[in-house]
């Protein structure tokens, strides 16, 4: 009696377990095809991964529900992990290749990191607040990204001893554009940035080409302010 009511609390708990998981992906599938194909991104890898990778395990168990809405949502510390489409259409300004190797500032929840991960070789990530910068360490690691790399400090000033970058995304926003990131990038390389004195900010992707730098204006976006501009890590 007692085995079989084992037996029946198990299988009523696995197909909880499984409805729980089948509703995450039927929820990720709508939020690719209304937020984000709808709203013009077509590319077939990036749909991809925004199908694949689990945003629910990036946000704080109270909101999991809540994760494949459309807009950011708080993960602590007054921080946001950025509204869905945002993160694909950052991502398809980056234009990722295989090879790349990519910086982003601001890790926050790792979400993004975790979306660049799937499409690059390495990406290194730089966190200024350290509860923040560990959790999405740890995060990360259980998820087993081996090719993204957590550091906590002042994205401001980039991380110059992995440079140059094929491309840098920047997912908080300074007034203007970093000087450091801009010689940290390389040559054809791309960054992607939200930058602004006031809200809203500019969304800007900017290419250096033999040297210069070419900055292109696509929209008005709302992310949390850089920290910390001047101080040193
Ligand atoms: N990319 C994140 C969202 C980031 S929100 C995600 O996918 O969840 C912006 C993050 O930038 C916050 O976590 C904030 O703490 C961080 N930040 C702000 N100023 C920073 C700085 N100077 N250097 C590094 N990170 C910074």
């Amino acid at each position: 009696m007692k085995r079989l009511f084992l037996s029946f609390f198990l299988l009523l708990f696995s197909s909880f377990c499984l409805a729980q998981r089948d509703d995450f992906s039927i929820l990720r599938k709508q939020m690719v095809e209304r937020q984000i194909k709808a709203r013009g991104i077509k590319d077939i890898h990036i749909l991809k991964v925004m199908q694949n990778v689990e945003r629910h395990k990036f946000v704080p168990p109270s909101l999991e529900k809540y994760a494949y809405d459309d807009r950011p949502l708080p993960i602590g510390y007054d921080q946001t992990i950025s509204q869905p489409y945002i993160v694909a259409l950052m991502t398809k300004l980056l234009s990722p290749k295989p090879k790349d190797k990519v910086l982003e500032i601001g890790t926050g929840s790792g979400y993004q990191a975790a979306i660049l991960a799937e499409l690059v070789e390495k990406v290194y990530t730089i966190e200024i607040i350290p509860e923040l910068a560990e959790a999405a360490k740890k995060k990360l690691k259980i998820l087993g990204y081996e090719n993204i790399f957590v550091k906590c400090g002042n994205g401001y000033l980039g991380w110059p001893e992995m440079a140059p970058f094929d491309g840098i995304i920047v997912t908080c926003s300074p007034k203007d554009v970093p000087q450091p990131l801009i010689e940290q990038l390389k040559e054809g390389g791309r960054m992607v940035i939200p930058v602004g004195k006031g809200l809203p900010q500019k969304l800007l992707v900017l290419y250096k080409k033999e040297g210069k730098i070419i900055k292109k204006y696509i929209t008005d976006v709302l992310f949390v302010p850089m920290r910390h501009k001047q101080k040193l890590n």
